[in-house]
């Protein structure tokens, strides 16, 4: 199978899986995960009508944006953790940041992109489950409150919404409560009206529950392997 061929099989799928739901497929944004992939494959993935991508190091993605600067409507964003001394790198090279852990990353996010004269779109991430190793704000930390205070005054941020990577489950129905927990925290937020944060993006699931995630409201499932087929070791 070749990359378009996945791509159009996963569009399929979340066409099934929205109808499933009651919900409109146009609704539901793919973004190819193209950590660890050569730039080869990003650039196939693109000419098969892709656009939207997601890598998860700074470090990583430097070294493959300049080889991919003639994909000028394709949008890069940032998915794995970010260390706040990277938030310049970051602005620079991406379009958008859905990783978002804390409000001190999102002041140097602001600054740099501030800097680069660009507005950066943003995901909270939330850690659902809980998980020590895992990355991302549990939901009603202090934390959280303290970007919703600070984010009007970050003028070149605009918050659009919440990303989470649930606790591994083989069954991809393990995944169902967390992806739900998201959606009813979003809702929660949602209702205190707060200026400068929308929530009109739910970024969740991946190769493995992305159809689960689409039944509990996902608005952009983030699919790796399911298209570009098995990760290579770096
Ligand atoms: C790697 C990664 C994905 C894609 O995972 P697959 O299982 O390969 O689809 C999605 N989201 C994040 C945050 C990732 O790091």
């Amino acid at each position: 199978m070749s990359i378009a061929d996945n791509l159009s099989a996963i569009h399929e799928r979340i066409a099934v899986a929205a109808k499933r739901a009651g919900r409109n497929a146009d609704d539901i944004a793919l973004m190819t995960v193209s950590k660890t992939q050569p730039v080869a494959k990003i650039i196939e993935a693109y000419e098969a009508g892709q656009r939207l991508f997601g890598e998860n190091r700074v470090q990583e993605f430097s070294e493959k944006v300049g080889a991919l600067a003639s994909l000028s409507d394709a949008h890069f964003h940032m998915i794995g953790h970010l260390q706040s001394n990277k938030a310049p790198k970051a602005a620079e090279v991406f379009n958008a940041v859905d990783s978002l852990d804390s409000a001190k990353l999102a002041e140097r996010l602001n600054t740099a992109a501030e800097n680069l004269g660009k507005t950066l779109d943003i995901l909270i991430e939330i850690n659902v489950g809980g998980e020590e190793a895992k990355s991302g704000l549990v939901p009603d930390s202090s934390e959280l409150e303290r970007i919703f205070a600070g984010a009007p005054a970050w003028t070149h941020l605009r918050v659009r919404g919440l990303m989470t990577v649930p606790p591994f489950t083989d069954d991809p129905e393990g995944a169902r409560p967390y992806f739900r927990q998201l959606r009813e925290l979003r809702e929660r937020i949602a209702a205190r009206d707060l200026p400068s944060i929308k929530l009109d993006v739910l970024s969740m699931g991946m190769s493995h529950d992305f159809e689960v995630a689409i039944e509990e409201g996902s608005t952009c499932v983030r699919i790796g392997t399911a298209i570009f087929g098995t990760r290579p070791k770096l």
